[in-house]
């Protein structure tokens, strides 16, 4: 007599052409079903695993202008947008607010996901009130799943921290670093080796993890012990950046590469496994308003949604989650050109504003770190240099700060931003994959933790 769990994962792996035997419960996918009655039951079979995608900080026009580059450089959209194309994915909005209002920060929405309830900026999962619940991770390793967060942020920044520990700051980075161990969170991939001291590595060595330091060493990395891996002092450098430099590109792996090697990693895993994967830096871009950076970091996003997606043609017993915390920066691609503009039709110039972004040769953070210490003056004609574009000489003698930098941008490549801060705005949902029919076309960001529960069969 099998458990109703094995029945149900033996459907599935029946309904997904990998064998197994009988047909049993009404929410396992029933063979010979047309395939949009198999789609929907595939949703409402349950999931062993859970990887839960975040690109931080992305609003929707973030998502539209990554997918818009990858159609102009790369003749495809992005795989996020061929996804929905090609796949039956469960679609939702999702409202972002937190306990202090309507703009929340990314450790009250990450303690959102990660307590199923919300709380005030800047804490990660404990309660207005002083409670501290049980977080995802805690929930998914009590019913022995396997945890790993990977990020491009610091692996202690606020979005990876929210899922895991219960720290009355986000700022206490090494504290979150010390309960990633306590906890004992089975794979910590990302950047913030100046949050680790030597003794925390050691006490980390001392119970097993390996600790890979450099892209050699994790893509060398065998077996599914224990991993901890740091590329980087502070953040990983933005993507456009670390490809453009062989030494970067040596020896940081991109987020693609650190999700693969947790995979592998995870996948043995009898029970099944929780993986969190953060585009971090795309709200940093966003925060900084440079679009280059921004673009370039959703694309190695998407490029680590393709990762995940040929984990789940293997492994279809596997719950998909991409959305974003919040949005940042109110980043849109305006129309250029008016009807009057030279006969031309309306906005007949936004496609050529646009294109010169691709004249850009470095983010506004590299260009800034190259140019340390030095005059102003020097710092702002460095930024205007990396643009790749010609300016008028009375153009140029208006850049006199970042202010009037950023708007002669705006004006040569119709990008413009809201602000530097995060926005209220309702923000992409979607599910893939078994468990997936538990999200319905709306729903709020506390109200994902249960839901993913649910899909897996994990006690809340
Ligand atoms: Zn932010």
């Amino acid at each position: 007599m099998s458990s109703p769990r094995e029945t149900s994962r033996r459907d599935f792996l029946k309904f997904a052409g990998l064998g197994g035997v009988a047909l049993g419960a009404a929410a396992v996918p029933a063979l010979g079903a047309a395939p949009r009655e198999a789609a929907v039951n595939l949703r409402a079979a349950q999931a062993k695993n859970v990887i839960f995608l975040v690109a931080d900080g992305m609003n929707l026009a973030a998502l539209s202008l990554a997918d818009a580059w990858s159609r102009r450089t790369r003749s495809m959209s992005s795989r996020w947008m061929r996804l929905y194309q090609e796949r039956p994915v469960v679609r939702s909005l999702c409202e972002t607010h937190s306990a202090t209002g309507l703009v929340t920060d990314s450790a009250a929405a990450a303690s959102a996901w990660g307590i199923g309830e919300r709380i005030a900026n800047g804490v990660l999962n404990i309660t207005p009130d002083g409670r501290k619940p049980v977080t995802l991770a805690q929930k998914m390793m009590a019913a022995r799943k396997r945890v790993g967060l990977v990020t491009t942020a610091t692996a202690t920044h606020a979005t990876p921290a929210g899922f895991a520990v219960t720290v009355t700051s986000r700022k206490l980075q090494s504290e979150v670093a010390a309960q990633y161990l306590e906890r004992g969170i089975d794979v910590i991939l990302g950047g913030g080796t100046e949050y680790f001291t030597p003794s925390l590595l050691e006490a980390y060595r001392k119970v097993g993890y390996a600790y890979a330091t450099d892209r050699t060493q994790l893509l060398a990395r065998r077996g599914s012990g224990r991993l901890l891996g740091l590329f980087s002092k502070r953040y990983i450098p933005y993507e456009f950046d670390r490809q453009r430099d062989p030494v970067l590109r040596a020896a940081v792996p991109s987020l693609a590469e650190m999700t693969q090697a947790a995979l592998n990693n995870l996948a043995p895993s009898p029970e099944g496994f929780f993986l969190l994967v953060e585009g971090g830096r795309v709200d940093h871009a966003a925060h900084g308003n440079d679009a280059l950076a921004l673009i370039h970091d959703q694309l190695a996003f998407d490029e680590a949604i393709e990762t995940v997606l040929a984990f789940t043609d293997r492994h279809p017993d596997t719950l998909v989650i991409i959305t974003t915390d919040h949005g940042t920066g109110g980043i849109q691609l305006n129309g250029v050109g008016d009807e009057d503009f030279e006969g031309a039709p309306a906005y007949a110039g936004t496609n050529d504003a646009f294109r010169r972004l691709e004249n850009f040769t470095a983010t506004q953070e590299a260009t800034l770190a190259r140019l340390k210490g030095q005059p102003k003056q020097a710092q702002l004609e460095a930024l205007v240099a990396s643009t790749g574009l010609t300016f008028k000489p009375a153009e140029l003698a208006k850049v006199t700060d970042g202010k009037t930098f950023q708007a002669l941008v705006a004006k040569y490549t119709g990008i413009s931003w809201t602000s530097n801060n995060h926005t209220a705005d309702l923000v992409e949902f979607c599910a893939y994959g078994p468990g997936s029919a538990q999200f319905p076309p709306f729903l709020r960001n506390d109200e994902v933790h249960a839901k993913v529960l649910r899909a897996t069969g994990v006690a809340g």
